[in-house]
């Protein structure tokens, strides 16, 4: 091979001037993908470079001439004007072979389905970060023939149809002629047919296989449910679309001691009545390997459902993982079982805790004493659906008052 008067289409696809077809229609189609507008529209003409390079270099004759003239030789030969887009799509069509398809060709190629996964993820690995294997079946074209469904220029444009994959007949129906549309039945509707020996022997003309792939996935800091994370171009492959996303859908798993508002956790705390009057220490384990420490100052007084908060301590920002939330403690008293202590001992509250309030026995009220008893929560229950009228004062309770 004599030695090329430019390289220049060369290097923009990347290849050596001494490339294979294949090796030619690869480095074209890898790039390609990347550049396309749709997937990358600040590429600027990267994308009509790349097609031009690939239009000169994959026609034998014009390679011919551009390894002997460069692209001087080139001009005026009508090797112009092609549409990136319909290059592209020829391409990725795989059937037909280049340019050689009747297939018509709808404008630039199509976009295949985006495909959405939810993925369960705990509060921990969404407060720590977390990478996360998913396996999943996707449609690849196939590696052996390269989507074309068989060998290279045996697929042919169906002449049933002329390539369009359906076909017009004409019924006689009493005096009316009927038209109608139909699935070409010498394609299936694909517009193009292989001859059974020219078929691909590993995806058996069907261009494409099933690939198990597993996706890295990787959950940052302070990510929320539903947040998405998109794999550009994992979608399934078939020939003439460009692959769609694959989206991966964050699900927050419920957690047994932590509710997450944004950014801001709350979780509830129990802690005993000496030390919610006394003060003292007690502990969170929170959602990496710590475990918080609080201590109740004396004097502080933590009255039941009471909330308290701890700044810092809450879930990890979204990509600013050191800024954090607030992690809200709703209090829970614990008080003593009855008859915890001997009731003499009971006088020496009477010595530090607050006096009692003064009871207010009016003079002009006959004041009745009544007893205290543990409540019948079986009555309670029969006496739940009779709430209609006199806004749940059952017949006893008048009695009593009156
Ligand atoms: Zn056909
Ligand atoms: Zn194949």
């Amino acid at each position: 091979m004599p030695v090329p008067k430019e390289t220049k289409l060369y290097d923009i696809l990347g290849v050596s001037p001494d490339c294979s077809e294949s090796e030619l229609k690869k480095a074209y189609r890898k790039l390609a993908l990347k550049y396309h507008p749709d997937k990358n529209p600040d590429a600027g003409d990267k994308f009509k470079e790349i097609s031009h390079a690939y239009e000169v270099l994959s026609d034998d004759q014009k390679r011919q001439v551009y390894d002997r003239y460069g692209e001087e030789g080139l001009s005026g030969d009508g090797g112009h004007g092609v549409n990136p887009e319909d290059l592209f799509s020829q391409l990725f069509g795989g059937g037909g072979g280049f340019f050689g398809g009747g297939r018509q060709q709808q404008r630039g190629p199509r976009k295949g389905k985006d495909m959405a996964h939810g993925l369960k993820v705990s509060l921990e690995d969404l407060y720590k970060g977390k990478t996360s294997k998913l396996a999943l079946q996707k449609q690849v074209l196939c590696g052996s023939c390269e989507g074309r469904g068989g060998k290279e220029g045996s697929v042919k444009s169906c002449t049933g149809c002329n390539g369009r994959g359906v076909k017009i007949i004409m019924r006689q129906m009493g005096p009316m002629i009927q038209q109608m549309q139909q699935t070409c039945p010498d394609c299936q509707g694909e517009g193009e047919v292989i001859q059974e020996k020219d078929r691909c022997k590993a995806c058996n003309g069907r261009k494409v296989a099933t690939e198990r792939k597993i996706l890295e996935v990787f959950i940052e800091k302070g990510m929320l449910d539903g947040q998405k994370i998109t794999f550009t171009g994992e979608g399934d492959q078939a020939p003439g679309i460009i692959p769609g996303d694959i989206v991966i859908v964050i699900e927050q798993k419920e957690h047994s001691r932590f509710q997450r508002k944004g950014n801001d956790l709350y979780t509830d705390v129990k802690i005993d009545l000496l030390t919610a009057l006394a003060g003292g220490p007690f502990t969170i384990p929170h959602l990496d390997d710590r475990v918080l420490m609080v201590n109740i100052l004396p004097g502080e007084v933590i009255t039941p459902g009471s909330v308290k908060a701890i700044n810092n301590e809450g879930m990890p920002t979204y990509k600013a993982p050191f800024d954090k939330g607030v992690l809200y403690v709703k209090f829970d008293i614990e008080f003593p079982k009855p008859n915890w202590v001997d009731n003499s001992k009971l006088a020496i509250l009477e010595t530090v805790l607050p006096p009692r309030h003064t009871v207010d026995t009016p003079m002009d009220k006959h004041v009745e004493e009544v007893v205290l008893s543990e409540v019948d929560t079986s009555r309670q229950a029969r006496n739940q659906p009779v709430q209609d009228e006199e806004e749940g004062h059952g017949p006893q309770v008048q009695c009593a008052q009156q």
